[in-house]
């Protein structure tokens, strides 16, 4: 059994953002990472938007520096699964990998979120066989393709315009007939000629092919909410971007989440409704949802969390 001041647990921009804090307060922080530490800007290409690159950056570069300074400053970053958390009494028992137990005097928990699924059948029976929910991840495989995008929001937008460069043609798909995606996003996307907007459309089924093991999407089915026509789409590649879902199920019963599962935090503030127990980045942000702002909120739950040890 090992003790810390201080244990974060996840490796996204808010956790090491956290780290570098907590570290340089002395508080020789333990960092619990998953297997792909980064957070979601390890699923992004540039970054024009994170402050001190100038001329724009790729996700998982400004990650690893960010990780490397929280090594520097001394954060112990370790590889595994956190399994188990009690909050019940401080210290705070932690287990990783339902065998190594950390008591922590002081608890910020940034595990960030992940993307949403439509939830039908066929795209489960397809997804890592041209259903993704990351463009950049996956679009290569369907370099000179056609290929669908669904979602309105700036993650769908983005995905569209960076699968444009690649493939040649993109359908993107949206449920209504305006989109949530800021102005910017919007104009760009309607500056590519090899994007085709499919408004107040549902997807109903993603279309096809098995044989044996192997299989492969042949078109994405969907269906006009305003004529009621079904139309196939002929597409070898569906990216699904509707949002994402805050990673909590570990603190279910716990700390107070809210009705869509994120932590609830004091305003102006990172704590829980545990004292002790910080939350920082998306897992605790159904708006903003930035790397920056994530990192900003790791900042303030590890000078909230060292208070809390002075007091
Ligand atoms: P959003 O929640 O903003 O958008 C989700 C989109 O998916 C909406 O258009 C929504 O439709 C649609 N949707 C949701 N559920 C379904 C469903 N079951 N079937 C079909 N469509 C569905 O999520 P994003 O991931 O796009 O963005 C999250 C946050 O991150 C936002 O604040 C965004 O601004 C930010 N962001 C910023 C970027 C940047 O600044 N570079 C890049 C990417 C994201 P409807 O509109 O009808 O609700």
């Amino acid at each position: 059994m090992e003790t810390t001041k201080c244990l974060i647990i996840g490796g996204g921009p808010a956790g090491y953002t956290a780290g570098i804090y907590a570290s340089r307060a002395d508080m020789k922080p333990i960092l619990i990472e998953g297997p792909q530490p980064g957070g979601q800007l390890t699923i992004t290409t540039e970054v024009e938007n994170f402050p001190g690159y100038p001329n724009g950056k790729s996700g998982p570069d400004i990650m690893n520096d960010i990780r490397e300074q929280a090594l520097r400053m001394g954060t112990d970053i370790r590889t595994g699964m956190v399994t188990e958390v009690v909050f019940s009494k401080r210290p705070f028992r932690c287990l990783v990998e339902d065998t190594q137990e950390i008591l922590a005097d002081t608890v910020i928990i940034a595990t960030g979120a992940t993307a949403r699924w439509l939830g039908l059948e066929s795209e489960r029976t397809y997804r890592g066989f041209g259903v993704s929910a990351c463009a950049t991840c996956d679009g290569n495989f369907f370099r000179g393709r056609d290929v669908a995008v669904v979602g309105g929001g700036d993650t769908a937008l983005e995905e569209a315009t960076y699968l444009a460069k690649l493939c040649n043609k993109v359908y993107l798909v949206h449920r209504r007939d305006e989109f949530r995606a800021s102005k910017a996003m919007q104009q760009r996307v309607f500056n590519t000629a090899n994007i085709e907007v499919v408004w107040d459309s549902v997807p109903t089924e993603i279309v096809g092919e098995k044989k044996g093991f192997v299989k492969a999407v042949t078109g994405l089915s969907v269906n006009n909410k305003k004529t009621g026509e079904n139309t196939v789409l002929p597409v070898d590649g569906v990216f699904v971007a509707i949002g994402h879902q805050p990673v909590t199920e570990l603190f279910k019963g716990q700390i107070e989440l809210d009705a869509q599962g994120y932590i609830v935090t004091r305003p102006d503030s990172t704590a829980t409704n545990v004292p002790g127990v910080f939350a920082a980045g998306d897992v605790q942000d159904p708006h903003f949802r930035q790397a920056i702002t994530a990192a900003a909120s790791g900042c303030k739950a590890a000078l909230e969390a060292e208070r809390f040890l002075l007091q």
